[in-house]
Parts: structure tokens; sequence; C-alpha cells
């Protein structure tokens, strides 16, 4: 192992590829598969990230805003992106960048069809993104007959696909919701596509949809969370392999005795002589406060050290008491050997929260 000498997340390219095939393996050879790159690839590095899933052969990206489409572009990424949530103020760069939108409203679809004319764009590519019970983004049934009527003779853009979200794939006592959520898809899209004359694509599942759901692959799928390591369920954690992992080392060691406190408020205070190593982290990095007073743990030497007092902005302290280490020592505070899963449970999230909250402060490095 390299030493890393400060705090870094180190991203490891070769896990990714690993994930991917896995990932892959439980679909369809024909199926199409889109990886989302959303939020800095999950609090990774969107570039060295896409740049790799293009390699691979990934189909298409995603991510949520068009700014972070603009950014994958400029780093020269060429294969299609669908940017998820777009707002109308970013649609003539979206179409400058030839991104392609999600329109999952009215007025969005609206715009968007209005800009795609004003650019003199013809069949630019569109996803339309429909609700089936998340209710969060999309049209709904009754939007069938505006859309059929709006595509009537449009030439300025051309539905690539049709797509919906699952609200709890990843939960098996959810599953007659999500196979009504997947009957409600079936039906809208049944519904509109012979009104066109072309065939666009259908997808609707996210990494724990591959998992449980594979029937409903149709044409594409879009994973996030299982690229990176993490599938949700710890049988599926068993074949992946995380992306990311955060290290930093021991800054400096105390120790203490009884009656004595640490950090700001003295929110810990020792009954008994401990030894406590402070570590170059806060939660100005991304671990938050919910982690401090015992919540989180970190490992050092294949040891868990619990973090104790208070989160401070820029460090935190962990309790090494009868761990053997020194000053200037590798501290894992997630990844490979100490799962993002396990640090954000103990803190009541979720593994896609841990991770996309990595702050950029932390340099980002690349095991090969
Ligand atoms: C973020 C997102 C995904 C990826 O979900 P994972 O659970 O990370 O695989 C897929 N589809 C949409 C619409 C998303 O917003």
């Amino acid at each position: 192992m390299t030493k890393v000498g400060e705090t870094v997340l180190e991203i490891d390219l070769r896990a990714l590829e690993h994930n991917y095939y896995y990932l892959r393996s439980k679909i369809d050879p024909k199926t199409k598969f889109l990886g989302v790159v959303k939020a800095f690839a999950y609090g990774s590095d969107s570039i060295a990230i896409a740049k790799k899933l293009e390699t691979l052969g990934a189909d298409y990206l995603a991510v949520a805003y068009t700014a972070e489409g603009v950014a994958l572009r400029e780093a020269g990424i060429e294969v299609p992106i669908l940017v998820l949530h777009p707002q109308e103020v970013s649609f003539a760069t979206l179409i400058e960048k030839c991104l392609e939108p999600s329109l999952y409203s009215r007025t969005i679809f609206t715009s968007f069809l209005k800009m795609a004319k004003d650019l003199g764009q013809s069949d630019y590519p569109v996803h339309l993104k429909f609700n089936t019970g998340l209710n969060r983004l999309g049209f709904g049934e009754k939007d069938i007959d505006f859309i059929v009527s709006s595509l009537e003779g449009v030439e300025h853009i051309k539905v690539s696909s049709l797509f919906s979200h699952l609200a709890a794939s990843e939960d098996l006592n959810e599953k007659e919701f999500t196979i009504s959520q997947i009957r409600q898809f079936e039906k809208i899209s049944s519904a509109i596509i012979p009104k066109l004359n072309y065939r666009p694509k259908r997808h609707m599942l996210n990494t724990s949809g591959i998992i449980n759901y594979p029937e409903a692959q149709y044409d594409m799928v879009r994973s996030g969370i299982g690229l990176y390591g993490y599938g949700n369920e710890a049988a599926e954690d068993e074949n992946l392999i995380p992306v990311a992992t955060l290290k930093t080392i021991i800054s400096q060691i105390h120790k203490i005795g009884a009656n004595e406190s640490v950090g700001y408020n003295r929110a810990f205070v020792s009954k008994t002589p401990k030894v406590t190593a402070t570590l170059p982290l806060g939660h100005a990095d991304g671990i938050g406060r919910q982690y401090g007073n015992r919540k989180g743990e970190v490992s050092i030497h294949g040891k868990l050290a619990p973090i104790i007092g208070n989160v401070c902005m820029d460090m935190i302290m962990v309790d090494i008491t009868g761990i053997d280490c020194k000053e200037g020592d590798e501290v894992i505070v997630f990844g490979q050997e100490h799962s993002a899963e396990a640090l954000a449970s103990s803190a009541n999230t979720i593994t896609y929260e841990l991770l996309t909250g990595i702050s950029q402060r932390v340099k980002r490095i690349y095991k090969d």
C-alpha cells in the first residue's frame, strides 16, 4: 500500500471496471448501459470515472444538472449524456454542448421544444420522464394526450427514450409497489410508442432494480451506486468492490487522564485514561457532525477506532486506546477495508450521502 501522507480519496478504476462487468453480467448483452456520474460521480471524480466508463463501452452517461454535463463535454467525453433534471435557464447551453434533456413536465417540454426550434435543431434527442409512483419528477398518465399531440409532425425534437424511476427497488417488502410501478410504466409507454413513427428506448432500472427486477430491464439500465461498489444489500456488496477509499493519517497522539475532555464543548469526557489520535479531516471534508460522539469508526491497522467528541471543521479525534499505532500512520475512514455502508449506517444515513458529501477539498488520487 502506498503511503499517502495526507487526507486523500483514492479512486480505484479497476474496481470500477469490475463493478461495470458484474452489473452487465446481470442483464442481457443487448441491453444498453447508462452509467450515472452525477454529483462528481458519487463524490469520486466525474471526469476520471466518465472516461473509464466510455472506454469500457458504456452506452450512455447521466448527470443531474446541465453544468455537470458541460464539465464532461469540456473534458472531451463524447458518449451521449442524459441530463436528468435540467432547468429552462440552461437549455441553450445544453443544446450547444449536445447534452440530452429529460423532459418531465408540460412547462419543461414546451419550453425545450421552443428552444430547439429557435436554435434550428432537427430531431434533437430528448428523454421523456414518467412518474409512476415516486412522485418526484415526471409526466403522468394524464399527460399522454398532451405528449402525443405535441409530438405530432414535430421535427425539432425526437424522443430518444421514455423512462421512469423506481421508489423502492432495494426493498423487497415493497415488491408489490415496485411491480405496480413497472405495470404503470408499461401502460404509459405502450400508449405513446405506437403513436410515433419510430421506436424510442425504454428504461426503468437503477442498481437495485438491475439486481432485483432484471425482467424490467427494457432497452437500457441506469446504474450509479453499484458502479461505485455498493449494492444496497450485504449479499450484493460482496460481489462489488468499493471504488473510493478515504484515507488519512494520524497527525498527533495524546495521552489523556481520567476526567479530561476532548474537543469543542467538552463533548467527550474520559472516565479512564485514554490514548487519542487527531486526524486531519472534518465536517468541511464531508465527515459530518453526525459521525461524532462514538457513532462513526475509522480503521487503523485493521482495528476500529471510534470518533470521540464533536467533529470539528478540519479535524476529528479518535480513541486509539489499545491500538498499536504511531503519529504518521495511515487511517482508513472508509473504502475497500472498511465499508462506507458500515460508516454511513452507524450515523443513520446512507452510502449515497456519505460518498457524495466528500468535499472538493480532499485531493483525489488514482490507484492503478
Ligand atoms: C441517481 C439515479 C439513478 C442511479 O441510481 P442508483 O441507485 O445509484 O443506481 C438512476 N436513475 C435516476 C433517475 C437517478 O436519479
